[in-house]
């Protein structure tokens, strides 16, 4: 295919507005690129596009429009659009949604006169009027970010002369964009470390690798601590040898602080970061120079998988297992997929960490489609935590007491020796139900079928599933009552209140990524525990994700049994993940760690298997009970979301499909439900699910358009594909 456009020739421009193709256009007066980034008339509108292709000229040639300008970015790589189209297809997603993904860079295509960027100034102008106070209002609610002139002025809803009429007094500061500053290079031969044998040979694959160049995947497993990303950071170091780019994939990039350090450490330089947190001025930065190659290493959050990479050669997904790596809003992609399908594409290596692989990743890995590469031991002298569980039976706690008479004295045992220990407890806030003593009623959401849980450092309750919050009431809304209403079961801040009853001398942190405003705050809380600002952690999920605490020596898991109730099959394998995480955090340096797991259930296999640790047995028995059930990895499974606001109308969508099912019978797949969503009720609309079970190897998507296509939504219904579900 031709990649350049003469002017005046038919094209055809894909734009992010919901529309279900490319629309015809003319090249401009200059030309343009194949993949250039093009502002296109739409209606009485302007909109963002990208040149997809030869026009289709199916459209009254008379009334095709011209392109308006070509926007100054390096145009779309071919290898890009193709992963757009398939993840498109794969996800069952409209291009114009995967578009949006590609084009999140704010102030995209600025023309140069326009990288000016504007902020508030301490000035005062010499006259107010209304539209000068609102662009001193729009300019104040950035704090000290800075927009571009167009945005300013659009935020405030005035015209860029209004902007600019205030920059003379120095009311608003005009700067240059700092978007053109380059990256500091990074040096493969930095800070290299001397590895052990095994860290030797796994990080010699990888190079060897990447020196090949075409596309590979590799599930570098090894327990925590054992220097999977020392190893993977020689993978990086490869990629910058032979001067392609390398993007390191984070699930909790709020966390990253310590992790960018490090890799400053080895390669003398900072890497580029990129995720929700970073400023709009710096977005726009790193974007253009992962477009132009010059940003070398890109740190990142699952969004960053769609950044415009120049030559990427490497992509690392850490803790591939998790969970976050699943956008559960929007397109439904998963980030380690992606990243597999994008590499494939590319011919890149694609590196999957983790200590404790996803089902997904083990068996594609014992098919032999990832290569698999194993560290056994931990560095140095850390060993892995003694394991043991606390039969909770045996304990007789009063109401309302967790932690055992034998979790207490090893705490004390470890403080007694300034060590630290950490109590895990996978429940945010303070309680997990509050109910009524008189009535018995719990405290429901009003928007969804949630429980509300109380937060005391908030004061508040909060809905973990939507987020509506509401001060805790002082009668029950149930039965009126007065000052019935009870905090019940644990969470993180009631049981840093028994702590600190046990324990009164020592400094108890808590860890919960609601207590914090901001990640600038968590980030310095986790550097103060590192740096033993702490005796006794107490935390959430948060802190199973890959910190390094060396002072920590002693985990106590409150409650090793939630998780494994609950009809989800996947509950088994992210119990077991989790406690191994978690376990993963104490004694990683030369200290010796132990870890006690409190449990009604000692006897349950997973509990069983993760004190023997024995990982191959756990996976054998799963694989056994998934491949007779025909479920992930061995089947595939498409969750189908219908939603609206009368419940019997969703429902009768859902029956109407769940009979007409020939389509999917056609490639020998099933179908289950309607029945009730996980998530049944959201901000008053009601959700309902159908699965749909198929083999592997069949054309999925396709049947599923053609089955779905048979209903056409109307009114408020709304229909939403989820390849791959999460939860089933
Ligand atoms: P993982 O990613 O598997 O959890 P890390 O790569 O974080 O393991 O290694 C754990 C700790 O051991 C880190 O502090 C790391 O710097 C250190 N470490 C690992 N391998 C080496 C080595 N060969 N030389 C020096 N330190 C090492
Ligand atoms: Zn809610």
């Amino acid at each position: 295919m031709t990649s350049y456009f003469d002017p005046g020739a038919l094209i055809g421009v894909l734009t992010t507005q919901p529309l279900d193709r490319p629309l015809d256009y003319r090249a401009p007066e200059g030309g343009c690129h194949l993949g250039a980034f093009v502002e296109v008339p739409l209606g009485p509108r302007k909109v963002l596009g990208v040149v997809w292709g030869p026009g289709r000229g199916d459209f009254d040639l008379s009334k095709v429009r011209s392109v308006i300008r070509v926007l100054d970015a390096a145009p779309m790589r071919d290898e890009m659009r193709a992963f757009l189209e398939k993840a498109g297809a794969y996800t069952l997603t409209p291009m114009p949604a995967m578009l949006r993904l590609a084009t999140r860079a704010p102030g995209l295509g600025d023309p140069p006169s326009m990288r000016r960027v504007y902020r508030l100034g301490r000035g005062t102008p010499d006259r107010m009027t209304d539209a000068r106070t609102r662009v001193l209002e729009a300019a104040a609610e950035m704090g000290g970010l800075s927009l571009t002139l167009n945005e300013l002025a659009e935020a405030a809803g005035v015209t860029s002369s209004v902007v600019k009429g205030l920059v003379k007094s120095g009311a608003i500061l005009e700067e240059e964009s700092p978007r053109d500053t380059p990256f500091p290079l990074l040096d493969p031969d930095h800070g290299g470390k001397a590895l052990t044998e095994d860290q030797s040979a796994a990080a010699e694959s990888l190079r060897a690798g990447q020196r090949a160049g075409g596309y590979e995947t590799v599930l570098l497993k090894g327990v925590t601590g054992s220097g999977k990303t020392e190893v993977y950071l020689e993978a990086v170091a490869e990629a910058l040898r032979q001067h392609r780019q390398a993007l390191v994939l984070l699930p909790e990039i709020a966390l990253s602080a310590e992790f960018l350090t490090r890799v400053e450490a080895r390669f003398g330089a900072r890497p580029a970061e990129w995720h929700s947190g970073v400023t709009l001025t710096e977005r726009r930065r790193v974007w253009k120079m992962v477009a132009e190659g010059q940003a070398q290493v890109v740190v990142g959050a699952r969004s960053a998988l769609f950044l415009p990479f120049r030559d990427l050669g490497l992509i690392v997904v850490d803790e591939e297992h998790d969970t976050s790596y699943k956008q559960e809003e929007g397109v439904l992609y998963n980030a380690r997929d992606m990243a597999v399908l994008r590499a494939s594409i590319l011919g890149a290596q694609v590196v999957l960490a983790s200590a404790t692989p996803s089902s997904e990743s083990w068996a594609n890995a014992d098919a032999g489609k990832y290569k698999r590469l194993t560290l056994n031991a931990r560095f140095g002298a850390a060993v892995l935590p003694e394991m043991r569980s606390l039969d909770m039976r045996a304990e007789k706690l009063p109401a309302n007491r967790w932690i055992s008479t034998a979790l207490q004295h090893a705490i004390k045992a470890r403080m007694a020796k300034g060590e630290q220990a950490l109590l895990f407890i996978n429940r945010r806030g303070y309680a997990p139900v509050t109910l009524c003593r008189a009535c018995g009623q719990q405290i429901g959401c009003d928007h969804c079928d949630a429980r509300m849980v109380e937060h005391r450092f908030l004061k508040r309750l909060v809905c973990h599933q939507c987020g509506e919050s509401k001060p805790v009431p002082t009668t029950c809304p149930h039965c009126q009552a007065e000052d019935t209403l009870a905090a019940v079961g644990p969470g993180v801040e009631r049981l840093a209140e028994e702590a600190a009853e046990h324990f009164p001398e020592a400094r108890i942190a808590v860890l919960s990524s609601d207590l914090y405003g901001t990640a600038r705050e968590l980030k310095a809380q986790i550097l103060s525990i590192a740096e033993g600002g702490a005796d006794v952690i107490i935390g959430t999920q948060l802190v199973a994700k890959g910190h390094n605490f060396p002072k920590l020596t002693l985990v106590g898991v409150i409650d090793a049994d939630l998780g494994l109730q609950g009809g989800d099959l996947r509950a088994a394998e992210r119990t077991f993940q989790l406690m191994r995480q978690v376990a993963g955090r104490a004694g990683r340096a030369e200290a010796p760690g132990a870890a006690l797991l409190q449990t009604y259930q000692p006897e349950h296999p997973v509990i069983r298997a993760i004190l023997a640790g024995d990982e191959e047995a756990f996976w054998a028995a799963e694989a056994q009970e998934r491949r007779a059930a025909g479920m992930p990895p061995y089947g595939r499974l498409a969750g189908i979301i219908l939603s609206g606001e009368d419940m019997g109308r969703v429902f009768d969508l859902g029956n109407h499909l769940a009979r007409n099912d020939g389509a999917l019978r056609r490639v020998g797949a099933q179908v289950f439900g309607p029945a009730a969503a996980p998530i049944a009720r959201v901000r008053g609309r009601h959700r309902v699910r159908l699965l749909v079970k198929a083999p592997k190897g069949v054309a999925l998507q396709a049947a599923l358009t053609e089955w779905t296509g048979q209903v056409s939504l109307k009114g408020d219904l709304r229909m939403a594909v989820d390849i791959d579900p999460q939860s089933f």
